[in-house]
């Protein structure tokens, strides 16, 4: 039998998972391991690079064990990862010299500040499609070389390397012998020219980050290696960061395709084919993946508080005792639509950008009761996303046809629903719902011959569609309301 078994290596920001797929394309197995999260000062997030690499290897043993395969039916090994986050290591002995910056870390504020300063803004936007803001890895290189005692002379004369979470695995599975990331992770390190694919000179001269400790930046699907697992030789044959892996899981290959994916926040990605598209609108422009030396673009959008409004209405308000309660509770409310919840916790995203804006609950009257409240705040999501697509549709010029879905909050029906009549369009929820693990999956079948784009298609099976039942003019009168209520959250801090 030739090897047909892929293993997913999802190493996220709370948890270290392996997911193992048969030659199906179906869930085999999985093993997950929580990760400890270090807050060394207000703002800061740490993580220890050691226990990234050793919970990550654990999973992907114990995924083989528990599930009675032979490590040689591995085809392969694909990588997803928490992206930004940021590591630098000493290349003779693997040492960390410093804890991993996460990526939600805001210690390098005051060097992107600087940056913007100097008048780099319009040109890490051109170049790199992001803005210059903490969460990414240049600003987090800089700092570490600027803080650990004779770090940057060393990277200087080579003896050190960056890498994003990736990287970093990849170099530990093989033993060294490999140090590469792929386009898409490397497209979110502010260093890296999404026009030119290269590492860009300007900004790592503007960092003084040296080229040196750079990883070699390849396709999403193909060789990165290989790495010994109980006894038997395995190729990693993917990577991509997950929201991309994500975007791939999910199957939106075509231009104009998009997923959201409602966790805490919301990510949303729309495929804009093999042309750069530059948002006019505060979106992020990136990659998505690039195989067989094809490069696909994406823009991303996020909805800061998502699924924490569910979180706050259970935790802050106690008005529901879990999340999976909000949907019963909603459908008490049957169509009652006065109330409006504007969850403008931390100031408003894409693509309004008020730092200044905060949280609204409009519409109360006496008689308003707690399902109207619950019901409200699920809509705010849907709501939140719409305007975000509404967004990318501006960017783009392009009309979207579905909207597939994955993450913890997908799994309410009645936000679904919601969300396909405030659209317009379809909302699309797969049966494996892991479409990080699957994207890294298939960016590694592909590689490794034994799956191939029809294949993944042929195989993508819906857990439900949920098509929209609104009509156009209810719709608007929801939409304008909605945008009334946002309007008037803004500038609230002065
Ligand atoms: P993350 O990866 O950001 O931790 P998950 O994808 O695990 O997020 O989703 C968890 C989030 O989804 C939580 O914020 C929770 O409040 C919300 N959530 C989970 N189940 C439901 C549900 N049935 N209805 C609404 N929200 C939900």
């Amino acid at each position: 039998m030739p090897p047909s078994f892929i293993v997913a290596l999802d190493q996220g920001t709370t948890s270290s998972r392996a997911v193992l797929f048969g030659a199906d394309g179906r869930i085999a197995g999985m093993a997950q391991r929580e990760l400890t999260q270090h807050y060394p000062r207000p703002g800061w997030v740490e993580h220890a690079p050691q226990e990234i690499w050793e919970s990550q290897r654990a999973m992907l043993e114990q995924v083989v064990r528990e599930h009675g395969v032979a490590p040689s039916a591995i085809a392969g090994i694909g990588i997803t990862n928490q992206r930004e986050t940021t590591v630098v290591w000493d290349r003779k002995t693997g040492q960390p010299i410093h804890p991993a910056i996460v990526w939600q870390d805001r210690r390098c504020a005051a060097i992107c500040e600087e940056l913007k300063n100097r008048g780099l803004e319009a040109y890490v936007r051109q170049n790199t499609g992001l803005v210059l803001d903490p969460y990414f890895s240049g600003p987090k290189i800089k700092w570490i070389l600027d803080q650990v005692d004779g770090a940057r002379q060393r990277a200087v004369n080579g003896e050190l390397l960056f890498g994003t979470i990736d990287t970093w695995l990849i170099w530990k599975l093989t033993g060294g012998a490999v140090h590469a990331t792929d386009c898409s992770n490397a497209s979110r390190t502010l260093l890296y020219n999404i026009r030119e694919m290269k590492w860009d000179e300007r900004l790592l001269e503007a960092l003084d980050i040296p080229a040196a400790m750079l990883p070699d930046v390849r396709d999403s699907s193909g060789s990165f290696g290989t790495c010994i697992c109980r006894g038997a030789t395995i190729p990693i044959l993917g990577v991509a960061g997950d929201q991309q892996a994500a975007l791939f899981g999910q199957d939106c290959l075509a231009t104009g395709q998009a997923k959201n994916t409602y966790g805490t926040g919301c990510f949303l990605l729309m495929n804009t084919g093999e042309q750069l598209c530059l948002s006019q609108n505060g979106l992020l422009s990136t990659i998505a993946w690039r195989i067989d030396g094809r490069v696909q673009y994406a823009l991303e959008g996020s909805v800061l508080v998502a699924g924490a409004a569910v979180q706050w209405l259970r935790d802050g308000l106690q008005i529901i005792g879990s999340a999976a309660e909000s949907e019963p509770l909603a459908r008490e409310a049957g169509d009652a639509e006065d109330v409006y919840v504007v969850p403008a916790f931390a100031g408003l995203g894409a693509p309004h950008w008020d730092m200044y804006a905060r949280g609204a609950i409009f519409g109360l009257t006496g008689g308003t009761t707690r399902a109207q409240l619950v019901k409200a705040t699920l809509e705010s999501l849907a709501f939140q996303t719409r305007d975000v697509l509404n967004a990318m549709q501006a960017d783009t010029g392009i009309r979207l046809q579905a909207l597939r879905v994955d993450g913890g909050a997908a799994a309410n029906n009645l936000l679904m629903q919601f969300q396909a009549d405030i659209l317009g369009v379809a909302v699309e929820r797969p049966q494996v719902i892991e479409s990080t693990a699957r994207g890294a999956a298939c960016l590694a079948g592909i590689a490794a011959g034994i799956w191939d784009r029809d294949a993944m298609l042929s195989r993508r099976v819906l857990d439900r569609a949920f098509l929209p039942r609104m009509d156009a003019a209810h719709r608007q009168a929801r939409c304008a309301q909605w945008e009334r209520a946002v309007q008037r959250t803004r500038g609230w801090l002065s």
